[in-house]
């Protein structure tokens, strides 16, 4: 296993993902949530310590029902990157939103930033968090999303240790400058990653190209704190002129305008709070006027995960822990 490393082709080959014919008409985008609560955001991370994250009213179950109504009335099934802290409170959430159709996918452990742990580490918090989400869903897990898109060159190795535990794909980088992740010559759309330790494809953050730079469109941050057709133009912009789908994202919390309010510096708190209360009419006005699925229905139509069984689909593990109805 690589202990690091730059982005240079010589290390990484991509292949960019084929989409068959016609599909830029109708060009079906991945719908992704990361589920976790409000506090365990890394933005907060140097005010809240992990240990006292259970000592905080937990909103993540109110807040994911609710995007799960908001996604059964717009006929859209996505993928939920599950936290697996918050799988082992609240198993019951996770099969709720197998059940509904929807992927389910790791969001590691901890939410620990990739960069800043030891590869036996991420292998742990990947292990820890893979148990609970699939002892919670019954499904298998193909996907990862590291916290705050952590993957960087400073953390390439994340991706061999991925590939070791079998994971098919990742959605951890995004192509863009930012002062907490990002790797700006990474490719855009969806692509294969071919590392010593073997193949993993990868979606990475949504972008349109301008001026000679990746800029972020969604969504996130990006879509709460800039107007509403800043994303809308980048996506038909992405899905009609180039003919490629993206990778949009949210979290539960960004539809909660009534949380708990967390001392932390001004960017901090500016970059969390700012805008929570129109995130759920931009969402549903998104879901309107663009197509979204799974990301693994988003490979899939590329024909590269066929031979893999369809999550959420079945349950193929059966339910291993007692259900939570306390959620
Ligand atoms: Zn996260």
């Amino acid at each position: 296993m690589q202990s690091g490393g730059s982005f240079a082709p010589a290390e990484v080959r991509f292949d960019d993902l084929a989409l068959s014919k016609g599909a830029s008409k109708g060009i079906v985008n991945a719908m992704t949530v990361d589920v976790e609560d409000y506090f365990q955001v890394s933005a907060f991370e140097r005010h809240v310590a992990r240990h006292t994250w259970n000592g905080f009213e937990s909103r993540v179950c109110r807040n994911t029902e609710r995007l799960l109504e908001i996604f059964a009335e717009a006929g859209v099934t996505g993928t939920f990157f599950v936290l697996g802290w918050v799988a082992e409170r609240f198993p019951m959430l996770v099969r709720r939103i197998a059940e509904a159709g929807h992927e389910i996918a790791s969001h590691g452990y901890a939410h620990r930033l990739i960069y800043e742990t030891r590869p036996t580490e991420f292998r742990e918090d990947l292990r820890r968090a893979r148990a609970a989400i699939e002892a919670a869903s019954g499904s298998p897990v193909f996907g990862y999303r590291a916290p705050s898109y952590s993957i960087t060159n400073r953390s390439l190795w994340a991706l061999d240790v991925l590939i070791e535990e079998g994971y098919l794909y990742d959605a951890s980088i995004f192509p863009i400058r930012h002062d907490r992740y990002g790797i700006p010559s990474a490719p855009r759309h969806p692509y294969m990653i071919t590392r010593p330790s073997g193949t993993l494809w990868e979606l990475p953050g949504a972008t349109v190209r301008l001026s000679g730079q990746n800029l972020p469109i969604g969504g996130g941050g990006y879509f709460r704190l800039l107007p509403y057709g800043w994303t809308a133009r980048g996506i038909a912009s992405v899905n009609r002129r180039e003919g490629k789908p993206i990778t949009f994202y949210l979290h539960p919390w960004e539809i909660d305008p009534d949380q708990p309010r967390l001392a932390a510096p001004f960017v901090s708190r500016f970059r969390h709070y700012y805008n929570l209360s129109e995130t759920e009419s931009r969402l549903r006005r998104l879901l309107s006027e663009f197509r979204f699925g799974s990301a693994f229905s988003l490979l899939s139509s590329a024909a590269v995960l066929e031979a893999a069984p369809a999550p959420s689909s079945h349950f193929a593990f059966g339910y291993l822990t007692t259900p939570d109805t306390s959620c």
